[in-house]
């Protein structure tokens, strides 16, 4: 089946197109700072060609009319059998849905659960049905494959009755790239998935790492928002909730201001002073830039600790994954993040480390120490399975 995958964000939006028999991509694109003069188009065709202007593209809509055009323009609108949309929060679905007018209703009852991308996905699926009404519509949910955590690891510290009452709980993020990650590993090493143990690292611009036992998700960094866990780009990840206390009696922070801080200011952008980029943070390292040294640090000991914390939800564990944009193209991220994993026996193979375990089938630990693999992840081809098996029913 050919897929067309989704991801509505608040100013960009993703697409793909993908073929469920070939698992190729067929083509890609995204819309980028919708709403300014210069909003960035980038399209990509399975030949590799790629293709970039900028134009004015105001609304979402304007968007979806840009994506409508490419698609006809290569002819491949008329062979798409439906449409899947990432969707970040789930709530109560830990399954795939075909979106009617009721799971519409619920997704947008729970926009609190994830402010910053619940209202871009329904204006997704608003969107989609207008310039594409004759296909089936699915919402995957990156909460999904986190159902299977067990109560002691979802449930916070705090008084039942908010659970009960409120959903207030921990519910995991990028569930389809820990999934692909967990289906990919078991085929590399061998081991079959029910029986797998691992930890993946997903490591973007927000980045999750989750401890999966026997194939199932059994902990993860990320919580009732995709806040917790990591220090990202500009999310601070876990942090004592006192410091919003005190930020409120010192500085009269409300929680809009608390919300930007955290959200938007932190992580590596707020520790560097300059770049939520990992690339950028890198360069400027390399070149003497304290503060992008201390940005850094901060990530690689983060996510260690973490990693720490998680792996204790596992009976062994056969693999480290690492992916996302940074955990696939950064040997230092990686090295750094095995030393301070040394107590779990991790070294790193240099050479295979440096490019990025191309001929070791990924693996990039040295010879007879556990097993640190890079895995480079496919959200879009699991949404696009997601939405053949709900069309299928
Ligand atoms: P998203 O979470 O938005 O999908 P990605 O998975 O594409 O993001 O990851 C983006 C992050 O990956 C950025 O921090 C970027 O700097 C980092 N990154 C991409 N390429 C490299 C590279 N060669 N070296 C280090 N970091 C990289």
């Amino acid at each position: 089946m050919r897929v067309l995958v989704l991801n509505s964000g608040s100013s960009s939006v993703k697409f793909a197109v993908i073929d469920t028999h070939s698992k190729e991509e067929i083509a890609s694109g995204i819309i980028e700072s919708i709403g300014s003069e210069t909003s960035a188009v980038t399209t990509k065709l399975k030949n590799g060609e790629k293709q970039k202007s900028a134009r004015a593209i105001k609304t979402i809509k304007d968007a979806f009319a840009v994506i409508q055009e490419f698609l006809r323009a290569q002819n491949l609108d008329a062979s798409i059998e439906a449409i899947g949309h990432r969707v970040v929060h789930g709530g109560k679905y830990f399954k795939s849905q075909k979106i009617t007018a009721e799971v519409k209703e619920y997704l947008t009852s729970i926009e609190l659960f994830a402010p910053l991308h619940q209202p871009a996905h329904v204006a997704g699926f608003e969107n989609a049905a207008v310039f594409f009404p004759k296909l089936t519509q699915v919402a995957v949910f990156d909460t999904a494959f986190h159902q299977t955590m067990p109560r002691k690891a979802f449930l916070y510290g705090i008084p039942y009755k908010y659970y009960e009452d409120l959903q207030i709980r921990r519910y995991g993020f990028h569930g389809t790239s820990h999934y692909y990650l967990t289906q990919e590993a078991a085929k590399r090493l061998k081991i079959p998935v029910e029986e797998i143990n691992l930890v993946t690292a997903h490591l973007g611009n927000g980045s999750s790492a989750s401890a999966i036992r026997n194939g199932k998700c059994a902990d993860t960094t990320m919580g009732f928002t995709p806040l917790e866990g990591l220090v990202m780009g500009t999310r601070s990840g876990s942090l004592d909730p006192a410091i919003l206390f005190f930020l409120h009696d010192k500085l009269g922070y409300d929680m809009k201001r608390l919300d930007k801080l955290l959200n938007k200011e932190s992580g590596l952008f707020g520790l560097s002073g300059s770049a939520s980029d990992m690339r950028a943070i890198l360069e400027k390292r390399a070149a003497g830039d304290e503060r992008a040294a201390i940005a850094f640090e901060v990530f690689c000991y983060r996510l260690a600790r973490e990693i720490g914390g998680i792996v204790m939800a596992l009976p062994r564990l056969d693999a480290l994954v690492f992916s996302g944009g940074i955990g696939e193209n950064s040997a230092e991220v990686r090295k750094q993040t095995l030393e301070n994993l040394a107590l779990l026996g991790f070294k790193t193979d240099e050479a295979r480390n440096e490019i990025h375990g191309k001929n070791t089938n990924g693996v990039i630990s040295a010879e007879g120490t556990p097993l640190a693999i890079v895995i480079p992840t496919n959200e879009e081809l699991v949404i696009a399975f997601e939405t053949e098996k709900v069309v299928a029913g």
